[in-house]
């Protein structure tokens, strides 16, 4: 089997699990998907061998309940559509947040908010839902994403600028927490999209559509 391992030191690396399959293979670990241990490898240029793998979290609580499955498989895909080079930051972040929906207590689309918002401000553009990134006045109504300056208020939007309704923006500002599920849905759709307007990498396509 071909897996695809994410790592602190080295980004995001190819390499084959042979007789994993095997319920008894020592390897057996290996290539499941939400697998974080130690792993060594054999091979040189881009073509690697997995020779041992030491399980230290599996996360397997995350594969009884759907929706905190699919929120797994969306920051597995995260993951490795924005590791190019290294991401240690990134990694840490995605191994809380499957922790968190393993063993927390949240529910499945809180953890995707708060873990969107993460992967934005990691990249250096945290947004502020509260206030006006121009004017700087209290936001307590519609706001907009503005590709150059964040979230701004209806005066200083330009005509392009990406519209975020009261409910959502009063949600992803923290200001509203007993929100409905569907709401919360529609913060992270939004989110994705913010993330695909800076960063330039779709996510979650398929966990949007499949929770729908
Ligand atoms: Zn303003």
């Amino acid at each position: 089997m071909i897996v695809t391992l994410i790592s602190v030191e080295y980004g995001r690396i190819t390499a084959t699990a042979r007789g994993c399959l095997k319920p008894k293979a020592k390897l057996r670990y290996s290539a499941e998907p939400f697998n974080f241990g130690e792993y060594v490898l054999q091979g040189s240029g881009g073509r690697y061998v997995i020779t041992e793998c030491n399980q230290i979290e599996a996360f397997s609580a995350v594969t009884a309940d759907i929706e905190k499955y699919y929120a797994a498989c969306m920051i597995l895909e995260s993951l490795e559509r924005l590791t190019k080079e290294p991401q240690p930051l990134l990694l840490s972040r995605s191994l809380s947040a499957l922790s968190d929906l393993a063993y927390g207590d949240k529910e499945a689309d809180c953890v995707i908010t708060s873990f969107l918002k993460d992967v934005i401000s990691l990249n250096g553009l945290s947004l502020d839902f509260a206030h006006c990134n121009v004017c700087k006045c209290d936001l307590e109504e519609d706001a907009y994403f503005s590709d150059r300056d964040g979230i701004v208020c209806r005066h200083c939007k330009a005509m392009t600028d990406i519209p975020i309704d009261s409910m959502t923006r009063a949600y992803l500002s923290g200001a509203a927490d007993e929100v409905p599920h569907a709401l919360r849905q529609k913060a992270n759709i939004l989110l994705s999209n913010l993330v695909y307007q800076m960063l330039g990498v779709r996510i979650g396509a398929h966990y949007f559509t499949e929770s729908i």
